[in-house]
């Protein structure tokens, strides 16, 4: 059999010679922008490439997810490369949708093309016939944890029960028979690096809420009602007045918005709604802040004399990447990148994804690739370098495959003896459900 060095070159060659084709991808998916569990062209964009290569797949896992399976001489170990199908919603973004405002703002769209490099590159190049194990192209719905009350829609008709993609696919068993997963996000990074190692991140839970007042004319007789916004209003002051009781080490992030201000200007709102973010660094951080916002929601309520429905939602676990995986990765990075370009792994992020989820059942990666400029989140963020954010990243996932899959795995093995996940399925499907919670305070 080839060495590993010839079979990385192997890989390599293929990213290079459909360069063009893989770009175009990132294009293709950056003008039509859908967010979570909406992600219908984006995931035909990636049907129609594992059609082309000859991969089988299956579509519609968590309502967009897909999941291709390149087979090598062994079914095991299974490696999942994971791209994010999904955009965010920002309506001044360039390249936004004029319908619908979804806009690609945090790089999923090069996460789509890197997936179809890496197909491309091991299924062209002939290389999976000599590795011992397999690898799972997983096309990931709905990591930007939006659109909370048409998520809950879907929950409520039994369509999902998580309302992050990964979640679903988690609980749906469609990581059942994978060992280890590995993706690259963008990320604009400072003084011009081009790696940044994966280092930990925030988890969260997410709450959806309600005020219910009384409606009356709002000049007339404002006496007769109950403003609901007023309640919500005396809520985010007094979650506000909880924001010195969080720990600096715990970097919880609070950061409700109202979808929901009111029916009309000349009546008192007795409906108002808000969704909010708990985000913290531990379990126990979240669980703390989880108590103090409860507790800030209801005053809202009990001030002017409302109601308060308050539904807590699962959102994503802590990020925490695997070394010995993420060490693979970084060699393979130090092939195409100079040393002085990678930013080495121990930052913390106070944003969450749901690759925190993944990684408490399995070794998983989550490195940081630049090529992007503009703020993430932001109306401005933008893929500028493509061979950076989306040929770079394919061909390090490529190279690593081949590194943990090649002379009998051994190397996928040893992470595998080594580094025994946080939980079993069945104990992160308990911990996700410990956080649902739906109550309903009068004041
Ligand atoms: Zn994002
Ligand atoms: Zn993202």
């Amino acid at each position: 059999m080839p060495v590993k060095a010839e079979l990385r070159k192997r890989v390599c060659k293929e990213i290079d010679r459909y360069c063009d084709e893989i770009i175009a991808v990132c294009e293709s998916a950056l003008s039509h922008p859908e967010p979570g569990f909406k992600e219908k062209r984006t995931a035909r964009l990636v049907e129609d490439k594992f059609i082309e290569l000859g991969i089988p797949y299956r579509a519609g896992l968590a309502v967009t997810g897909i999941k291709a399976i390149l087979k090598g001489k062994q079914t095991r170990p299974m490696i999942a490369v994971i791209g994010e199908l999904d955009s965010l919603v920002i309506p001044d973004h360039p390249h936004a949708d004029p319908v619908t405002g979804a806009a690609h703002a945090c790089g999923h769209n090069a996460q789509v093309a890197m997936l179809i490099g890496v197909a491309t590159a091991l299924s062209r190049s002939g290389v999976m016939s000599w590795l011992d194990g397999s690898v799972a192209l997983i096309a990931a719905p709905a990591e930007e944890y939006i659109q909370i009350e048409y998520r809950q829609s879907l929950r409520k008709q039994g369509i999902i029960e998580y309302l992050g993609g990964k979640a679903e696919l988690i609980r749906l068993g469609e990581f059942d028979d994978i060992d280890m997963a590995m993706m690259t996000h963008t990320a604009n990074l400072p003084e011009g690096k081009k790696l940044l190692m994966g280092g930990t991140s925030n988890g969260t839970i997410a709450k959806q809420v309600q005020y219910l007042g009384k409606a009356s004319h709002a000049g007339g007789s404002p006496h007769q009602g109950i403003n609901a916004l007023n309640a919500a209003t005396i809520a985010m002051a007094a979650i506000n007045t909880q924001r010195e009781t969080f720990k600096d080490a715990d970097t919880v992030r609070v950061h409700p918005i109202i979808t929901k201000g009111g029916e009309a200007v000349n009546i008192v709102p007795a409906d108002v709604r808000m969704e909010t973010f708990v985000r913290g660094k531990t379990l126990d951080a979240i669980k703390d802040a989880d108590r103090k916002v409860d507790r800030a929601l209801r005053a809202g309520a009990l001030a002017v004399g409302a109601k308060v429905k308050i539904n807590t939602l699962p959102g994503y676990l802590p990020m925490q990447n695997n070394e010995l995986l993420q060490e693979v990765y970084r060699q393979n990075a130090l092939r195409l990148l100079g040393k002085d370009e990678i930013i080495p792994a121990g930052t913390h992020g106070t944003g969450s994804t749901d690759m925190g989820d993944v990684a408490h059942i399995m070794p998983a990666v989550h490195p940081m690739i630049g090529g992007v400029s503009g703020t993430s989140h932001g109306n401005d963020y933008l893929v500028c370098d493509h061979r950076l954010a989306v040929i770079t990243p394919a061909k390090i996932m490529a190279m690593s495959v081949i590194d943990l899959l090649a002379d009998g795995a051994t190397k996928a093995k040893e992470i595998l003896e080594k580094c025994k996940p946080a939980m079993t399925k069945a104990e992160y499907i308990t911990l996700m459900n410990s956080f649902l919670k739906e109550e309903e305070w009068q004041g």
